[in-house]
């Protein structure tokens, strides 16, 4: 006489089956969706790395962040005290990504807001960041542009009343253990505003950054007859979105980069990064950083160590 089994003893036999002979194989499958539940968190929370072995301790490390800001700059550079400097504020356009972006990262309050020079990719999004925020002090070029967005900026500073600074070489900075020192622009009138750009280097512990702004060879050279040494640098934000008007072999040989991060917008019109500068860059390093390729980057230094990682 044929038995039939109930539900009740069908869940019985395969829990028996599990128990007694397929246990190993559950728990390895179980390990595994675990493990890849967990590297993805992870991935989510910090990014893909890019630069480094291991993680670094955040508590003292500072970062410098390279905002996805599209075919413009942006970087924000946020020390272990909690001191927030922007360079840059991207373009009009992209205010929502960069306002988004200081958000997640809890940004509260700006200590100095960098405007290396006033080409709308660099400045367009400073009266939101002036607006939302608190920004203390603004350090600007000397030399100024004849646009509504550059007048709008010069009466969104007034009306936040941020101590203005006029960046001049030689010129240093401190926060903490950071230092801030000015290389860049010389002289007092230029041909083109690109040359007329803020050339800023972090210092934390034995690590260094170099800011570059959009300086062309112009400028290059002059930073170089200035003071050869002081370009020397572990991490170097190309210079004009890595096109081939800056980034000479003479500057990049004495600055001598670990890690390249070039900012620009995906199938930007200009073709920046243009090919003869990733050369360049390639003949010095293996570590070109891109925010059309990677997303925004984040930089961490604890004065020693370099980690980097990006958002995809
Ligand atoms: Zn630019």
């Amino acid at each position: 006489m044929r038995r039939t089994i109930g539900k009740t003893e069908w869940v019985r036999r395969l829990l028996t089956a599990i128990e007694r002979e397929h246990w190993s194989k559950v728990l390895i499958v179980a390990l595994l969706l675990l493990a890849l539940y967990v590297y993805n968190g992870f991935h989510r929370s910090t990014g893909v790395p890019l630069y480094g072995e291991g993680m670094p301790d955040i508590s003292r490390s500072a970062v410098v962040h390279y905002i996805n800001v599209g075919q413009a700059d942006a970087a924000c550079i946020v020390l272990p005290g909690g001191e927030v400097l922007l360079i840059d504020a991207g373009a009009n356009a992209s205010e929502p990504q960069l306002l988004a972006y200081l958000e997640r990262y809890g940004i509260s309050r700006i200590d100095c807001l960098v405007l290396t020079h006033p080409h709308e990719d660099h400045i367009g999004g400073a009266d939101a960041v002036l607006e939302a925020y608190d920004v203390k002090s603004v350090l600007l070029t000397s030399a100024e542009a004849t646009s509504t967005t550059y007048d709008h900026l010069l009466t969104c500073i007034e009306d936040e009343g941020s101590v203005v600074y006029i960046a001049s070489p030689g010129d240093r900075y401190t926060f903490g253990e950071a230092s801030f020192s000015v290389l860049g622009p010389h002289g007092d009138t230029w041909e083109s505003l690109n040359n007329a750009s803020i050339v800023l280097r972090f210092d934390f512990g034995d690590t260094s950054f170099l800011f570059t702004g959009d300086a062309e060879s112009e400028e290059e050279a002059a930073v170089l007859s200035y003071d050869i040494k002081s370009v020397s640098a572990d991490v170097l934000k190309v210079a004009h979105h890595g096109s081939q008007t800056s980034t000479t072999r003479a500057f990049l040989d004495a600055v001598a980069p670990r890690i390249a991060v070039i900012s620009c917008g995906t199938y930007n019109e200009y073709g920046h990064p243009h090919d003869s500068v990733i050369d360049s860059l390639t003949a010095h390093t293996s570590h070109i950083l891109r925010t059309d390729q990677h997303g925004s980057i984040r930089i961490y230094t604890d004065g020693e160590r370099l980690w980097a990682q990006g958002d995809s």
